[in-house]
């Protein structure tokens, strides 16, 4: 889970929300769905589960 109740960055309220990321890898572009805590006041995104592309697409 999220260690955050408030935005780190201002301090607004967070919104639990489905967020599409893309990954690329060569030619191909992958769109992830991810949980993400979302501020509505500064748009700052907050990551349910740890995505690291890195290790994702480096080896
Ligand atoms: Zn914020």
């Amino acid at each position: 889970m999220i260690p955050f109740e408030k935005c780190p960055i201002c301090g607004g309220e967070l919104e639990e929300k489905i967020v599409e990321k893309l990954l690329r890898g060569g030619d191909n572009t992958a769109g992830l769905k991810v949980q993400a805590e979302v501020c509505l006041h500064c748009g700052e995104r907050l990551y349910a589960e740890e995505v690291d592309l890195h290790t994702c697409f480096v080896s």
